[in-house]
């Protein structure tokens, strides 16, 4: 099965990289929909949050530090930032290997739509 994410997480498809360790990768989105837009994703394939178990906690974990570290790279820990997972169709996911979008930038709406 292939998976854009995976790709980019494995580096056959090169994503514009902001940060990475060992567990994961954070990148930009190619249709950003705020001054920085970052996806943030674990390297291991999981389709949704649906797929989620206990033994990806840490790895869970590891996305939120990792966008801590990035609001702290683009000045925007203390304006503010925006973390939001999309699971579904509802919620409008359309790559299926869960990622946190990361937004900042600007003054972001609530509730968004
Ligand atoms: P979602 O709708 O939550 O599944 O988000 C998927 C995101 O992936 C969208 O914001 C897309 O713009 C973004 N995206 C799709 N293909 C790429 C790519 N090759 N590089 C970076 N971002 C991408
Ligand atoms: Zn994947």
């Amino acid at each position: 099965m292939s998976c854009l994410f995976c790709d980019i997480a494995n580096g056959t498809i090169k994503g514009d990289c902001v940060y990475e360790n060992d567990h994961v990768i954070a990148f930009h989105d190619i249709n950003p929909q705020a001054p920085h837009h970052v996806l943030i994703i674990p390297k291991p394939h999981i389709s949704t949050l649906n797929d989620i178990e206990e033994q990806h906690l840490a790895l869970l974990g590891h996305m939120s530090i990792a966008a801590k570290h990035i609001a702290s790279e683009l000045n925007v820990a203390d304006s503010g930032y925006r973390l939001v997972m999309n699971c579904n169709a509802d919620a409008g996911q359309t790559v299926f290997h869960i990622h946190m979008h990361f937004l900042a930038g600007r003054q972001l709406a609530w509730p968004p739509g």
